[in-house]
């Protein structure tokens, strides 16, 4: 029996990206007993982090939720199959979210980083480095690229090739447990590898997209099931669409935010490429000043930045969605 579900829990330590596939062998393994043995530690709010001097006020910032309020699209009821008619989730406000954050990211916390894992064609190259400059802005953060993982750089009991695929795969907790955690810089605020190779995260799954370590701020994704962006035009645009998606989301989860289930927004969880297809790359009036609060970025400046960004690279719609935030801010 073949199964596609989801399986993220973006509160705990661990994550298992927004959609997996994996096989249950019935009366073997059941969902329940494999992810009762992924099932993350409770993390922990961070101890009294060094304070950066924030240059938001929280009542500033209070503000901005209001103003940008009429900018949202409901989110409005799921349709079968999606992430929020199959997961019971309570979202989460920016008030809420100050809980869990309650000051903006420890100063030295000044870079994100990207570890490119496996074999990037050219093209692929060109997304990463256009991935690598949309989480800078939207994390006001200079983000450094690591030295690139060969596959040959990995064990052969990190590798399989996958029984329908008939590609290569890799193990993600190798990745986290022996590349990640033990390498992270000291000055990550948080580290994302990207995979051109397909992972998956351990005994009984198909595949998994990604998965995170949300308390060591580091996480492995792969692009591989995004499409071949050499296809076409429309394929490149697709795979790099998905590509900028899944980096802002799954850096938001590693920064605290909880999936959105009130607005159209980035945060939105998505059990599905179809469903995530349909999705946002903005964040919304709720969501959008929880990277201000924590990144310590200036709410226009920060607008005005991802406005030229996404017209360079004809995001039509958000460059759209971020230029009547900003208006709404003046
Ligand atoms: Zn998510
Ligand atoms: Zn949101």
């Amino acid at each position: 029996m073949r199964q596609s579900v989801n399986n993220t829990s973006y509160s705990g330590d661990t994550t298992l990206t927004r959609y997996a596939g994996f096989i249950a062998l019935a009366g073997m393994i059941t969902g329940a007993a494999l992810w009762a043995s992924l099932k993350p530690k409770v993390a922990p709010i961070e101890a009294k982090p060094a304070a950066a001097r924030s240059i938001n006020t929280v009542e500033r910032l209070k503000d901005t939720v209001k103003r940008l309020r009429p900018l949202q699209t409901p989110l409005g009821k799921p349709q079968p199959g999606d992430w929020l008619a199959e997961h019971k989730e309570d979202g989460q406000t920016f008030e809420q979210y100050l809980v869990r954050r309650p000051s903006p990211a420890p100063g030295e916390l000044t870079t994100l980083y990207i570890q490119p894992i496996g074999d990037f064609g050219k093209t692929q190259q060109v997304i990463v480095a256009t991935t690598a400059r949309c989480l800078g802005l939207f994390y006001s953060r200079p983000v450094k690229m690591l030295p690139s993982i060969g596959l040959e750089a990995i064990p052969q009991d990190a590798q399989r090739i996958n029984d329908d695929t008939r590609e290569t795969q890799i193990l993600t907790t190798y990745i986290l447990d022996k590349v990640l955690k033990p390498k992270r810089p000291s000055d990550a605020l948080a580290v994302l590898a990207l995979s051109a190779e397909d992972l998956w995260p351990g005994k009984g799954w198909n595949y998994v997209f990604g998965q995170a370590s949300l308390s060591e701020r580091v996480g492995v994704w792969s692009i591989k099931r995004f499409g071949n962006p050499d296809e076409s035009p429309e394929a490149f645009q697709l795979c790099e669409a998905r590509t900028l998606g899944t980096a802002l989301h799954e850096t938001g989860h590693m920064l605290g935010i909880s999936h959105c289930t009130a607005w159209q927004c980035g945060m939105n969880g998505s059990n599905s490429l179809e469903e995530s297809d349909r999705g946002w790359l903005h964040f919304c009036a709720e969501c959008q000043p929880k990277v201000w609060w924590y990144c310590n970025v200036e709410p226009q400046k920060h607008l005005a930045g991802m406005v030229e960004f996404a017209k360079t690279q004809k995001l039509d719609e958000s460059a759209q969605y971020w230029q009547r935030a900003l208006e709404a801010l003046k």
